[in-house]
C-alpha cells in the first residue's frame, strides 16, 4: 500500500493517507523471494525445466496422501508472484514431501519438484516463515530430537532418547529393555555404548568431532540456531516456554499437534 502526501485544509498540516499500491509498486514487491530462491542451484534447474505436465503429482506418494500436488507448487512458483511464494512459504504444503525423488525417475524433463521443495524449505527457515504452519512448527522437533542425536551420539535416533513420554507406541516392555539395555542388548549381538564395530556402538570422540566441524564448515550449525531463535519467538506468541530439551511445553505442543484431516486427502 502506497501514501500519499495531501492537504485537506491550507491550514491543517500534511497527512499521509494509503492509496491502491501502484504497478511499480507491485512490481517492486514481486520477485524478491522468487530472486532469493534462485541463489540455491537446486532451485534454478527444477523451475526451468519444468512444463507442468503433472506426472510427478501423478507418481509421487506424498500425493496420495497428502493435499499436496508438486506440479501446483511449481506452477505457483512460476508465477514468480512473491504473495503465492510467502504463502507457500508459510504454509504446512511444502513440509509434506517425503524427499524419496520418485519425482525424479517420471518427469520427462527428468526434473525433481523435490529439490525446489528443499530450496522452499530452507528459505523458509531462513526466514522465519517456518513457524508459520504446523508441519513447519516441527523442525523444531527435528532439530532437537535428530539434529542434536546426530551430534550427540553419532546415530540419527539412538536407544538412549527414546522414551515412552514422546513416543508412547512403543509400549511398557521398552521401558524395561531401555533399564535392562546393558544386559539384554549383548544377547543379540549389539556392541550398545562399547569400543569396536557393533550395533549401538560408542562413536569415537574424533569422530563427533569432525562430525561437528562438518556442521560448522557447512552451515547446520546456523540452520539450527536459526531454528531455534524463530522458534523461541513463536513460543513467546504461542504461550507454551520454550525450553532446551525434549520435554518442553513448546516442544511437546510441536511434536504432538497433528491435525490428520487438515492435512490428508484420505
Ligand atoms: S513431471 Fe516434471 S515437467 Fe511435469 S510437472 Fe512435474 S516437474 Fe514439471
Ligand atoms: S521427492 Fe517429494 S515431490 Fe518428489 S515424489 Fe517424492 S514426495 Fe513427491
Amino acid at each position: 500500500m502506497g501514501l500519499q502526501l495531501v492537504a485537506i485544509e491550507p491550514s491543517m498540516a500534511m497527512v499521509s493517507i494509503p492509496t491502491t499500491p501502484t504497478i511499480i509498486e507491485i512490481n517492486a514487491k514481486m520477485g524478491k523471494l522468487y530472486d532469493k530462491l534462485t541463489n540455491d542451484i537446486r532451485f534454478v534447474e527444477g523451475i526451468s525445466a519444468c512444463i507442468n505436465c503433472g506426472t510427478c503429482t501423478a507418481i509421487c506418494p506424498a500425493a496420495e496422501v497428502y493435499n499436496y500436488q508438486p506440479r501446483a507448487i511449481l506452477d505457483a512458483i512460476q508465477s514468480r508472484n512473491d504473495d503465492a511464494i510467502e504463502a507457500l512459504l508459510k504454509s504446512d504444503t511444502i513440509w509434506y514431501c517425503g524427499e524419496c525423488m520418485s519425482c525424479k525417475t517420471r518427469c520427462p524433463r527428468q526434473n525433481a519438484p523435490g529439490l525446489v521443495i528443499q530450496a522452499m524449505r530452507k528459505l523458509s527457515i531462513e526466514m522465519g516463515y517456518f513457524v508459520e504452519s504446523e508441519k513447519g512448527r516441527q523442525q523444531l522437533a527435528l532439530k532437537r530430537m535428530v539434529g542434536e542425536s546426530i551430534l550427540e551420539t553419532g546415530y540419527c535416533i539412538y536407544m538412549d532418547h527414546i522414551d515412552t513420554g514422546n513416543f508412547p507406541e512403543q509400549g511398557p516392555i521398552w521401558d524395561w529393555e531401555r533399564a535392562n539395555a546393558e544386559k539384554i542388548l549383548p544377547k543379540v549381538g549389539a556392541n550398545y555404548k562399547g569400543d569396536g564395530p557393533g550395533a549401538l556402538r560408542k562413536v569415537p570422540k574424533e569422530d563427533l568431532d569432525e562430525l561437528q566441524r562438518i556442521f560448522e564448515v557447512t552451515g547446520g550449525i546456523d540452520w539450527f540456531n536459526t531454528i531455534e531463535e524463530f522458534s523461541a519467538k513463536k513460543a513467546k506468541e504461542m504461550g507454551p516456554e520454550i525450553g532446551t530439551d525434549k520435554n518442553s511445553e513448546y516442544f511437546k505442543e510441536v511434536f504432538n499437534t497433528n491435525n490428520q484431516e487438515k492435512h490428508t486427502n484420505q
